[in-house]
């Protein structure tokens, strides 16, 4: 019964390094939030322990009565959720769960259609180096050069010509609504499924914030620690109940083996969260807060991808101040902001150094900001960028005045306690 502190002293002191990085910091990743205590508590739980091979009241393991109370309330609640007849709370991540349903549907060879890396999609829509890209045949689409934006008649062409057994819906850096039942109409003129990955924006679709997914896809697959704001990990989601029973056996005995019971009992944690009222008020926020930054950016001359945002994230194409991705994420870490490098779409630069940052409001929303402290970030984000004149290091009398006034907003704006 020793604590880690006692036990374990230098991986105490890494996880205290870690809380105190995430209280002084201002997140900007877009892929980032901040838990709730009780979904901490749920992960660091000792249903850890459990071996629960299969599904509540199907197991392989003796001893599932609790973990099928907990899996049961995250199925129940992501149902309620997302307004969906089956759901599957196992994948241990969103790239699991995206593997499962093509594990589902489609056979060694098969094409299918998927976002670009390159312009917002993810790594598991078809990337050469991913699974996706070996084992499948993808073929991918882009966004128009000029708006940044899907160009829904090329998706259709491309449908007409390839035709794919699946269509992928969704992505990690693109700003704007996707128009789902657009897809469907794509994906039911020439026989495909359309599968909606909405990992990205699952928790504004909980809170009403961004154009629903579920009525339109065949398939939704998730992750769980984004928007959405739980523990990390994966789901799928579908209203065809016949199609939710392979799902089940892709997931496991599939790809998986013994479900992470303490993950999904914090994922349940996070599903009743997002059933409170609240957070609807705070999906919107997100979306609010975005937009009030990239207007700053915009104000202060950085280019937004597509001129703007409708959802958590904005891509910033860093070229008119002629600097790199890779300087940039480095420069605001060093003062107290974190965020990635991105490519922008039809980037030159090498995609380890990038012409973008991306930038996202749902860790900041959750500590409480509102659009005045996201316009101030935007000006702080603005300093520092300026001041690297076009070069790779910002001036540190910039950075270090920024710096503290980072950590006064944090200390206003605490987190765990
Ligand atoms: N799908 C999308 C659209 C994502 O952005 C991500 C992660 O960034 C994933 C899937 C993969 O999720 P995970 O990192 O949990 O495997």
């Amino acid at each position: 019964t020793k604590t880690l502190a006692d036990a374990d002293p230098d991986v105490f002191k890494g996880i205290q390094g870690e809380l105190g990085r995430q209280k002084e910091q201002i997140e900007l990743i877009a892929s980032e939030n901040i838990v709730s205590q009780a979904v901490l508590d749920a992960q660091g739980s000792v249903l850890t322990n459990k071996y629960a091979e299969g599904y509540p009241g199907r197991r392989y393991y003796g001893g599932c009565e609790y973990v099928d109370v907990t899996e049961d309330l995250a199925r129940e609640r992501a149902k309620k959720l997302f307004g969906a007849a089956f759901a599957n709370v196992q994948p241990h991540s969103g790239a699991q769960a995206n593997q499962a349903v093509f594990f589902t549907l489609l056979q060694p060879g098969d094409a299918f259609l998927g976002m670009d890396l390159a312009c917002g999609g993810h790594l598991t829509h078809g990337s050469p180096a991913n699974q996706s890209g070996k084992w499948f045949r993808p073929v991918t689409y882009k966004v128009t050069e000029d708006t940044h934006l899907i160009d829904y008649d090329h998706v259709a062409e491309m449908a007409e010509r390839e035709k794919p057994k699946l269509i992928l819906a969704g992505a990690s850096a693109y700003s704007r609504h996707i128009d789902f039942k657009r897809f469907r109409e794509i994906a039911d003129s020439v026989g495909a499924y359309l599968m909606v990955d909405m990992a990205h924006y699952a928790g504004l679709v909980a809170g009403g914030a961004y154009p629903d997914p579920i009525p339109h896809a065949h398939v939704v697959t998730t992750t769980t620690h984004k928007t959405l704001r739980g523990p990390r990990g994966g789901m799928i989601l579908s209203n065809d109940v016949e199609l939710g029973k392979k799902i089940n056996s892709a997931v496991f005995p599939g790809l998986q083996g013994g479900p992470l019971e303490h993950v999904i009992a914090a994922k349940a944690v996070a599903f009743g969260e997002a059933l409170q009222p609240e957070f609807k008020l705070y999906a919107q926020q997100v979306v609010k807060n975005a937009q009030a930054l990239a207007g700053v950016l915009v104000e202060r001359g950085l280019a937004i991808v597509s001129g703007g945002t409708d959802s958590h994230l904005m891509l910033v194409d860093l070229r008119p101040k002629g600097v790199t991705g890779k300087a940039t994420e480095h420069e605001l870490e060093k003062a107290l902001m974190t965020c990635n490098k991105n490519g922008v779409p039809f980037d030159t630069a090498p995609f380890t150094v990038t012409s973008g940052v991306r930038l996202g409001t749902p860790a900041g929303t959750t500590r409480g900001f509102g659009e005045d402290e996201f316009k101030q970030i935007g000006h702080w984000i603005a300093d520092v960028v300026s001041s690297m004149n076009g070069g790779d290091e910002a001036d540190p009398a910039v950075v270090a005045g920024v710096a503290a006034q980072v950590r006064e907003l944090t200390n206003r704006f605490p987190i765990y306690g």
